[in-house]
C-alpha cells in the first residue's frame, strides 16, 4: 500500500500497538522516512516497554551470534551450519547503524544508558562438545564478519576470560571456549524509551498509555476501525487509520485473529515462561564480566540454552543466570491465565493438537522445569560457577514468550522458535509473532515490515537516499564485503562505543 499522507479519512495514517521495541523502532523509522505521517501508539500498561522488552524480563544479549550455539547446529554429515548465524550478525550491524545514525544526530542522550561493549563467549564441557566448537569457531573463521574470534581449550587462558567460572572447577574434565572481546549488552527498555522520547520531542506523536485495543475491523475503504479501552476509566473510543502494525508482544495472536485477515489462518500460540537468578552478592557480580553461553542439552528447544550474563541496568551493574523455562497460560507477563484457551480456534485448533503431539520432549521438559526447587536451580548453575552459593541467589520472573505454531502440510502444525512477521496480502495491515532472535534484530524486522507493506514507497527516490543515510549498508550485503564491514563497525563503534 502507499500511506496517502494527510488523508482526513481516517484519525492518523499509522497506529501502533504496544509501546515495546518494535512498534517504537517502526515508528521512529516511519517518521525519519516522512515526517508528515501522523502515527498513534496504543499501549495497555501504564508505561512504556512494560513487557519483554523492559531489561530485567530479557537477557539484553546483542544477537549477533558470537556466542549463542543453537545458531550453529551441527548436520548430520559433521560440518557446523553457520547461515543462521551470518544472517544474525549481519542484522545486528544494521540495528547498530541505526541505533549511531540516531545517536549521531544527537537525539538521545549517552548511548551508555542503553548499550555497552562486553565480552561474549560460548562455554562447553567434555571432549564430544569441546570438539564441536572447535569445528565451530573453524567455520566461523571463514568470515570475516566473526574476525576477532579467539578459542582455547586451555584451562589457565580459560580461567584469565572468566575465573569466577573456572574457579573450583575439575581440571581432569576437557573445556573448551571461544571468546570475542566485542560483544554487546543491550539495556532495550532504556533504547524504547529513548525511541519514544524522541517520537514525542521531535515529532510530537504520543503514546497513549493505558489504552488497550480491543478489536480491530477493516472497513469497505480497506481503512481500520479500531476499539480502544481506557484502562483508567473503562470509556470506549473507535479510532480509524490507513495502517496498523500489531506490535503487542505476547498480546500480538490475538489481534492478529480479531483482524480476521486469511493470512492469519492457521497460526496458534505457545506460552513459555522464564525465571533468572539474580546475584545479590556484589564482590561475586564484581568477577565476572562477560556474558558466557553454555549448550543446550541434547533434546531441549533453544530457549533453554543456559548462559550466565554480566548487565548493566539503569547504570548498576547486574549478574543474571538463566533462563529457567516454566509453564503459564499468560501470552503477557501482565496478561490473563484465558490468554491460551482463548486463543484457540477452529482455524489453529488441528495444528495446535499437531504440536502437542509432536512435541512431547518439549512438554517433559517444561514439567523438569517447573519442578525444580531453588536448590536445584543453584545445583544447575553451579555447572557454571562451581563455587556458587544458594544465599547469594534470588529467583525474578522473566518475560512471557509466545513461540509461534503455524500450519504445516507435512505434520499438521510445527512449533517455531524465531520470529514471523504476518502480513495482509494488501498491506495495510502487519503483525509480529513470536521472540527470537527478538529485540536485536527489531531495525532488520520492521524494514522487512516495510518492505512488504509499502513495497512502493521503499523504492521512491527520496526514501531510497534517506534509508541510504541512515543505515551505510543498506542494499549491500556486508557478508560479501570486508571492506564495507570493516567501515561500518568503526562508524558505529565511533558512535555508540560498542
Ligand atoms: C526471557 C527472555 C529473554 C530474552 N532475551 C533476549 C536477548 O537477550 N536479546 C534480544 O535481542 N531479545 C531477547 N528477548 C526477546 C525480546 O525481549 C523481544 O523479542 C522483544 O522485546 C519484543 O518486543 P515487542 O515490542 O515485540 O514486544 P513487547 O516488548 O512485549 O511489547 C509489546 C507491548 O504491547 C502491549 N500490548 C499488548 N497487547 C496490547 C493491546 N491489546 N493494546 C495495547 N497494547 C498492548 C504490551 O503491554 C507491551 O508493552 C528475550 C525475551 C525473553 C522473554
Amino acid at each position: 500500500m502507499n500511506i496517502a499522507i494527510k488523508n482526513t479519512s481516517t484519525d492518523c495514517d499509522v497506529i501502533l500497538i504496544g509501546a515495546g521495541v518494535m512498534s517504537a523502532t517502526l515508528g521512529v523509522m516511519l517518521k525519519e522516512l516522512n515526517p508528515d505521517i501522523r502515527i498513534n501508539i496504543y499501549e495497555r500498561l501504564d508505561r512504556i516497554a512494560g513487557e519483554s522488552t523492559d531489561a530485567w524480563n530479557n537477557a539484553g544479549t546483542g544477537h549477533s551470534a558470537l556466542c549463542e550455539l543453537n545458531y550453529t547446529p551441527l548436520e548430520e554429515d559433521g560440518t557446523v551450519n553457520i547461515s543462521k548465524a551470518v544472517k544474525i550478525i549481519e542484522s545486528f550491524e544494521i540495528s547498530k547503524q541505526f541505533w549511531a545514525y540516531l545517536v549521531g544526530h544527537g537525539y538521545f542522550g549517552s548511548p551508555k544508558d542503553f548499550i555497552n561493549q562486553i565480552p561474549h563467549l560460548s562455554f562447553v564441557e567434555g571432549q564430544e562438545d569441546v570438539n564441536y566448537l572447535k569445528k565451530r569457531f573453524e567455520t566461523l573463521q571463514q568470515c570475516h564478519l566473526f574476525e576477532g574470534m579467539e578459542f582455547s581449550n586451555d584451562f589457565e587462558k580459560i580461567k584469565s576470560w572468566i575465573p569466577l567460572m573456572l574457579d573450583g572447577r575439575n581440571t581432569e574434565r576437557p573445556i573448551a571456549a571461544t571468546r570475542t572481546s566485542h560483544g554487546t549488552d543491550l539495556n532495550f527498555g532504556t533504547l524504547t524509551r529513548s525511541l519514544c522520547k524522541h517520537l514525542k520531542d521531535k515529532y510530537e506523536v504520543d503514546v497513549f498509555l493505558n489504552y488497550e485495543v480491543e478489536t480491530l475491523e477493516q472497513q469497505d475503504d480497506k481503512t481500520w476501525k479500531l476499539r480502544v479501552e481506557d484502562k483508567l476509566t473503562g470509556e470506549e473510543k473507535h479510532v480509524t487509520s490507513q495502517f496498523v502494525f500489531i506490535g503487542a508482544g505476547g498480546g500480538s495472536l490475538r489481534l492478529l485473529e480479531k483482524s480476521d485477515i486469511p493470512e492469519a489462518d492457521g497460526y496458534g500460540g505457545f506460552p513459555v515462561s522464564g525465571q533468572w537468578l539474580v546475584c545479590k552478592n556484589e564482590e561475586i557480580i564484581a568477577q565476572h564480566g562477560a556474558k558466557v553461553y553454555g549448550k543446550a542439552k541434547v533434546g531441549t528447544p533453544p530457549m533453554s540454552v543456559p548462559h550466565l550474563d554480566s548487565r548493566m541496568i539503569n547504570g548498576k551493574k547486574e549478574l543474571l543466570f538463566g533462563p529457567f523455562a516454566g509453564f503459564s497460560t499468560k501470552f503477557l507477563k501482565e496478561g490473563s491465565y484465558l490468554d491460551l484457551p482463548a486463543s484457540i480456534s477452529f482455524d489453529n485448533v488441528l495444528p495446535m493438537l499437531n504440536v502437542g503431539i509432536h512435541n512431547l520432549a518439549l512438554t517433559k521438559y517444561l514439567i523438569q522445569q517447573v519442578l525444580l526447587s531453588m536448590e536445584e536451580k543453584v545445583d544447575v548453575l553451579r555447572e557454571f560457577i562451581p563455587t556458587a552459593k544458594d544465599e547469594d541467589w534470588e529467583l525474578a520472573v522473566a518475560g512471557q514468550r509466545v513461540q509461534v505454531i503455524r500450519k504445516d502440510e507435512k505434520e499438521g502444525g510445527v512449533l517455531e522458535f524465531g520470529t514471523e512477521v504476518v502480513t495482509s496480502k494488501d498491506g495495510t495491515i502487519a503483525a509480529l509473532l513470536g521472540a527470537s532472535p527478538g529485540a536485536s534484530t527489531s531495525v532488520v524486522v520492521m524494514l522487512e515490515v516495510m518492505e512488504e507493506c509499502f513495497p512502493e514507497l521503499m523504492q521512491s527516490k527520496e526514501w531510497k537516499e534517506k534509508l541510504g543515510e541512515m543505515f551505510p549498508s543498506y542494499g549491500k550485503s556486508l557478508k560479501d564485503d570486508k571492506e564495507l564491514t570493516k567501515r561500518v563497525r568503526d562508524f558505529t563503534f565511533g558512535v555508540l562505543g560498542a
